[in-house]
């Protein structure tokens, strides 16, 4: 499959052309930048063939597949783009800037019949995976509750737009609240109803939230407590899934890295849950590469990326107003 990159970005330099590459066949042709020497140099850096300023051109006839990781804004015309020219498209969460936006990305690929991926990279996780099977497979009985804390240290080379720019999509809310409620939909397998949240800047954000707190109602009744945040240095990642007859904890599970540790505590005590050590991304690629030869579904799809947008809109709206926020998942 030959790729255009859509975004000189970080994250495509550190993690999505080695996955890119690792597919059989796989090649990426173009990267597109708003910047002719960013482009030039990036494409040299990678050894990509051509760069280019100009989108059209980026969605030349030899390419199938557009990997989208420019920031939030360009999100959705780059997409629209994309699926006109009728290429598949594995976008960055969030896929766009408002939710109407998400699901007319979303509908104009399924009406193209192109493939369109949101790179949710968590489900991937063996640990995730293995925290999913435990849960369907009902090990910690009726589910009573999650809590999910995915509160970090921003890295200093990232604390660009990301802390700066509501424009560009910054916050810590649309960066990583989406992974959040995304990861509660995969091992809850239902979709958040209603949320209250509580944001603000604590010592990062120019103008943009970079911490929240927020709780969720699922419609089976079970409680869902979510902590996001770009300025806690020691405070780790991980998620603890309650049922009635045991409890599931991970820590350092909210990650990029195939890492972390999972165990469960039951009335027989406690014991470590096994998982596998894959690449994250690899296996994203991968299935997204079969979904767009007809065999099966990327891991995340376009209607799970408009869901994790959905929940993370009501929350960035219940922590404005200091109401509780009916999730609106545009029809979807
Ligand atoms: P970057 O800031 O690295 O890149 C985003 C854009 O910023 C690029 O497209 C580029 O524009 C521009 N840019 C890059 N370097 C510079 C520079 N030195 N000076 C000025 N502009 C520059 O973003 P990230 O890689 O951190 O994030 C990109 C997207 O990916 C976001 O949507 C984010 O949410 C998502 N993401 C997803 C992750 C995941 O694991 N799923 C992890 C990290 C990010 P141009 O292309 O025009 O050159």
């Amino acid at each position: 499959m030959r790729w255009a990159l859509l975004g000189a970005s970080r994250i495509a330099s550190s993690y999505m052309i080695d996955a890119i590459r690792a597919q059989e066949g796989a090649e990426i042709t173009t990267v597109l930048s708003s910047d002719t020497e960013r482009g030039r140099s990036y494409a040299e850096r990678h050894g990509i063939a051509r760069s280019t300023t100009d989108l059209d051109a980026a969605l030349g006839a030899d390419v199938e597949a557009v990997y989208i990781s420019t920031t939030n804004e360009k999100h959705f015309p780059q997409a629209m783009a994309a699926i006109a020219a009728g290429k598949h498209v594995l976008c960055e969460k969030p896929l766009a800037m408002d939710l109407a936006q998400a699901v007319e990305m979303v509908s104009a690929a399924r009406d193209a019949g192109v493939t369109f991926g949101t790179n949710h990279h968590l489900r991937n996780a063996g640990a995730h995976l293995a925290i999913r099977e435990a849960v369907s497979a009902g090990r910690i009985g009726t589910l009573l509750s999650m809590r999910v804390f995915h509160a970090v240290s921003l890295p200093e080379e990232l604390r660009g737009w990301r802390v700066a720019d509501a424009a560009a999509g910054g916050g810590v809310i649309p960066d990583i609240t989406v992974h959040d409620a995304d990861t509660v939909r995969f091992h809850l397998g239902e979709d958040p109803a209603r949320v209250v949240a509580r944001a603000g800047e604590s010592g990062l954000g120019q103008g943009v939230e970079d911490s929240v707190m927020s709780v969720w109602s699922m419609p089976s009744g079970v409680m869902v407590q979510s902590h996001e945040s770009f300025t806690h240095r020691f405070a780790g990642t991980g998620l603890e899934i309650h049922g009635t007859e045991g409890s599931i904890f991970a820590r350092g599970v909210m990650t990029q890295e195939p890492v972390g540790e999972v165990w469960i505590e039951d009335a027989e005590g406690r014991r470590a849950l096994p998982f596998e050590g894959h690449n994250l991304y690899h296996r994203a690629l991968a299935l997204f590469t079969a979904a767009a030869r007809d065999a099966g579904a990327p891991s995340a799809d376009g209607v799970d990326g408009v869901k994790s947008l959905a929940v993370a809109l009501a929350v960035r709206e219940a922590a404005r107003t200091g109401r509780a926020v009916d999730v609106d998942y545009g029809g979807l």
